[in-house]
């Protein structure tokens, strides 16, 4: 059975309509005509939504004028400010936003008022909405799931429900991670329990080509393959030279989808080296940040084998807490990089020296060598 459809500026997703592919902007906001030049291009080469970052007043003016610059439909992603939401539904057809990050702002004021919020200036200026959940800033009362549920999935169906409460039903919904298993699980377990909305997918942090294509490939093929799914991105760390490659990376999904190819789960070896860093956008606080997950990616070619997760993160917004689950975390400031340990924080670094930190930060965990699964599951007893 279809999904609705919703309708986000001249496209459709849901209710039948051909699976759409999505990507995101990594210029800076305020950088106007960077912005709008890099969503027309998006645009022109096959993206039919083009997600831009908005953090301040100052980003939401820069929308007005991209706006006026591009053909392509406009997505805002508004992070932890929801009060921007007015500034900048004028200009855009779909605003994202992530319920766990509703909780960090305005902490009296019940989410349920911020959404109502959302959703009522969604109705005035014609805009969708998206429920992003994300595994790694999820709502602070959903981080256990019950019943089998997974934490993701309970915070979808609850921000799902309380939209269709309010008579909005304009809005698709997202459960994104980093783990690809993860991931197919939340979105499997959703659209049985919600079948009627549109489901955006996506993996996040999926990292570099040709790892983060495999990631995407690994959650999403199968997904699509049985019917669910109605829009996509696959978020690659690519310098914005190369941001086409997340739509290159979509038309092979579908590709592969069509033709009956899918990728067999037994590519995914998850007691290996997993490096996972995120697409960067405007919030990115170096533009070294893709040099650095590649200088990273090579240097720690010597543990290729061992079961741990290296996260790399662009910024201060979601760096602290995407790192928390990886067993060793880079999050960039401008002009120094945090290196945690676990969600110990190990200190912080020069950009010309952080890498080295890593390796022995690395090399002083695993002095007797790696550890194998077994005994880390051990260690955590
Ligand atoms: Fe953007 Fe920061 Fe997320 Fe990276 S971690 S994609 S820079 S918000």
């Amino acid at each position: 059975m279809p999904t609705r459809a919703i309708r986000i500026g001249t496209i459709f997703i849901g209710g039948g309509h051909p699976v759409t592919l999505q990507s995101m902007c990594a210029t800076k906001t305020t950088d106007f005509l960077a912005t709008a030049k890099m969503c027309q291009l998006l645009h022109e080469y096959g993206a039919s939504l083009v997600r831009v970052a908005v953090d301040s007043p100052q980003d939401a003016a820069a929308l007005a004028k991209i706006r006026d610059l591009t053909d392509a439909n406009l997505s805002v992603d508004l992070q932890e400010n929801y009060r921007l939401a007015e500034a900048v539904a004028p200009f855009v057809d779909k605003i994202r936003y992530n319920p766990g990050h509703l909780h960090h702002v305005e902490p009296n004021v019940p989410w349920t008022e911020k959404v109502r919020v959302l959703a009522e200036i969604a109705t005035r200026y014609d805009c969708a909405l998206r429920i992003g959940v994300n595994c790694g800033s999820l709502d602070p009362t959903k981080k256990r799931g019950v019943a089998e549920l997974p934490p993701m999935v309970r915070s979808a169906l609850e921000h799902a429900d309380f939209l269709d409460s309010l008579q909005f039903h304009r809005f698709c919904v997202s459960l994104k991670g980093s783990d690809p298993l993860a991931v197919l699980d939340a979105n499997r377990t959703f659209a049985r329990l919600r079948p009627d909305v549109p489901l955006h997918l996506g993996v996040t942090e999926a990292g570099m080509p040709p790892e983060g294509i495999l990631k995407s490939r690994l959650a999403l093929e199968p997904l699509l393959a049985e019917g669910i799914g109605n829009t996509l991105r696959v978020s690659l760390t690519v310098p914005n030279t190369r941001k086409t490659e997340e739509v290159d990376a979509g038309r092979e999904i579908l590709r592969n989808v069509k033709n009956g190819t899918i990728i067999s789960p037994d590519q995914w070896k998850p007691d290996r080296l997993n490096i996972v860093s995120c697409p960067s956008c405007a919030r990115v606080e170096n533009e070294k940040f893709v040099e650095l997950a590649e200088a990273v990616r090579e240097a720690t070619r010597f543990a290729a084998d061992w079961p741990i997760k290296i996260a790399v993160m662009g910024c201060r917004v979601n760096g602290p807490g995407e790192t928390d689950d990886a067993d060793f975390g880079l999050w960039c400031g401008p002009n120094r990089v945090n290196l945690k340990r676990g969600e110990t924080l190990l200190g912080s670094f020069p950009y010309d020296e952080i890498v080295q930190e890593l390796i022995n930060a690395i090399r002083a965990a695993h002095k007797s060598g790696p550890r194998t699964n077994q005994s880390r599951a051990r260690s955590k007893r």
